[in-house]
Parts: C-alpha cells; structure tokens; sequence
C-alpha cells in the first residue's frame, strides 16, 4: 500500500527541490563497498519512488540518455558530478564505483572508444546487453542485505569469487539472459515494488538461489596463482605489489596468444599436453577475450595460470616444441615489461633451440 502514493510525493519533492536552496536528493545512498555505478544509480532511482527511466529522465534531461552505453566503463563527469553534488558522496568514493578506478593496474590508459583491457564487453545495443559482461556470485548477493552488483565482477580474469571459493555466473541459470538490473522496472506499468537487484529481469530467476558450482582446476598451482590474481581485487583487495600493469598485461598476452594459432604453432596445444587436459570448445572467429564466456575464459586462464607458474622454463619448453615463436610472444603488445620482452628475445635465435 502506498507505494504510488510515495513515489508521488518523492517526485512532487523532487520537482520542488529543483534550482532551489539545497542540492541534495531527499534519498542520499552512499555506494557499498564496491559497488558499481550503475547499481548504486539504479537504487537511487528506486529510493525515490521512481523507474530508472524516469528518474534519469528528470535527474539528467531527456537529451542525456544513460542506459544506451556502458556508463560503468565511460563514468561520464556529468554524470558522476551530479551523483557527488546530490547525494552528498565524496568524490573519491563516487569515482570509485567506475571502471575507471582500474585505469593504471589493468589497462593503461582510458579510451573512450573500443575496449579496455580486462573489462567484459557488455556488447550494449540500444538499451539492451548482447554481451556477459556483468558477473555475479550467488553467495556474495545472499549475503548481502540489500543484494547489489559488484565493480569486480566487470573484470574478465574473475571466473571465481574469491571471498567463497566458488564460480561466479556469467548469465542467468535458469533463462540465459544477461544481467541487466537496470530493466528490472520495464515491466511494470506503474512504479514502483521493484524487485531486489538479484532478480533476472528476463524471468525473474532471483539470482541469489543459483546453486554455486566448485571451479574445475587443472592444475594446483595454477589455480592458486589465478585465485591469488582475482584476491587483488576482492572485499578486502589491497593490491600487492607485485600484482602491477606488468603482470596484468602479461597475463592478458598470454591468453590472447593461447587462442592464436599460427603457421602450426599452437601453444594452447602444448598446455593441454603438458598437464594433460582436454581442450574445450571455443568460439570462432576473431573475439577478444573480454567477450568469451566464463567457461572459455576460466579454461584459458587456467593454461596460461600454468605458464606463469614457471614462465621462463615452461615458455622455454614451449618454444623448444616449437609451440610458440618470438615474434608472436611480442606481437600487438605494447607495453610489454622488461622482464617478460628479456625472456622473449633469449627466444629470439632459432639456433638456440637446434642447440640442445
Ligand atoms: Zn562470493
Ligand atoms: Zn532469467
């Protein structure tokens, strides 16, 4: 009861409080702890009695639309600079909910264009995603008073939670649908008992009842150092030093170069034989890793877990079985750190490997 009422008087509030006296919203959420932007966006539209639609609409003007992109990665300024000055959030905390808060550690530099590295592609057409690029673990929302969607689960190398060991989830167990909260209110005629977060807004699967699966780990070490990987960024992530762009970037390399093969040269082959696992099957063409789905990406990243174990002497053997060549461990890598180009030009004279 009620419901129509409120958001009637929220919005009969919000139109008053328009160019006068106080900034601020009546509803001021601060994010969670990292929580992402468009979550945190989406509640506040909720707080206030009101559709998402309708709330950008009256918050940002009809020419400003928010949902046709993927404003966690493009965090625009007018749109993170209304959220400070309206809900009272210090600028740090608010900036934080954005993608841009991995700028320097996963990715070099923003573009506002194509991709950025390590960030899942949400593929946004019109309103809706044709990409997985929103994860979610079913524990982490149970746990959650209020469920909300976390900035870590955008990152790609994230096939596991950290904090409850299990798979994170890619899509919808029961339909198949991307998340995408943010349509959660299209149904409905009239604002506003929204569901939680955690509902699919294909079926309204409540995400939180997906039954967590074990990941499969091909091999021990491996996984720990995948496991160790996705902890930087967990609910109490302090990245370690060692964990740098470097290392990311490394990473990123290696499963590109996993799904290259060239003149013959196959490198996932070679991992597959070495810890003797079955390869899976993989998309065609010409994808990026941010848009492959969380079984491709946690079977890569396993493989190359497993190089970066012992990278030197496993890369080495590698190149003996004549797996992978020097020009394809530097090819399209930019910033490649100096220790990784230094195995890479030891690898560099073929003679070498007649030699042994
Ligand atoms: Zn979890
Ligand atoms: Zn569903």
């Amino acid at each position: 009861m009620g419901s129509a009422f409120q958001a009637q008087t929220v919005s009969a509030s919000l139109n008053a409080m328009r160019g006068f006296t106080s900034p601020l919203w009546p509803i001021r959420y601060k994010p969670f702890p990292d929580e992402l932007l468009s979550c945190w966006l989406v509640r506040l539209a909720h707080g206030h009695g009101l559709k998402v639609q309708t709330f950008c609409n009256l918050m940002f003007g009809n020419r400003r639309q928010v949902w046709n992109r993927d404003i966690d990665r493009l965090a625009p300024a007018w749109l993170v600079d209304e959220l400070i000055l309206r809900t009272g959030t210090s600028p740090a905390s608010a900036w934080g909910t954005t993608l841009r808060a991995y700028e320097g550690i996963l990715y070099p530099k923003f573009r506002l264009s194509g991709t950025s590295r390590w960030i899942l592609a949400l593929k946004v057409y019109h309103r809706t995603r044709q990409g997985y690029g929103l994860q979610f673990c079913p524990a982490c929302l149970a746990e959650d008073n209020i469920p909300y969607f976390r900035k870590r689960w955008r990152i790609a190398l994230n096939t596991v939670c950290s904090k409850h060991g299990t798979m994170l989830f890619d899509r919808c167990p029961h339909c198949g649908a991307a998340v995408a909260f943010h349509r959660l209110d299209m149904a409905g005629v009239e604002a506003i008992d929204v569901a939680p977060l955690s509902y699919c807004h294909s079926c309204q699967f409540d995400l939180r009842d997906a039954v967590p699966e074990k990941p499969i780990v091909y091999d021990s070490d491996a996984s720990s150092l995948l496991l160790d990987a996705c902890r930087q960024f967990g609910p109490d992530g302090m990245l370690e030093f060692e964990w740098d762009l470097g290392r990311f970037a490394v990473m990123h390399q290696l499963c590109r170069i996993m799904t290259a093969r060239y003149k013959h040269a196959c490198l996932r082959e070679f991992v597959l034989g070495q810890i003797g696992v079955q390869d899976i099957e993989l998309s065609g063409g010409h994808i990026s890793f941010e848009m492959r789905s969380i079984q491709e990406r946690h079977h890569l990243l396993q493989l190359t877990g497993w190089l970066m174990a012992d990278l030197e002497s496993r890369l080495t053997a590698a190149w003996r079985a004549k797996a992978v060549r020097y020009n394809l461990l530097l090819k399209d890598f930019d910033d490649p750190p100096a220790y990784y180009s230094l195995i890479a030009e030891k690898l560099s004279n073929w003679r070498d490997r007649l030699a042994e």
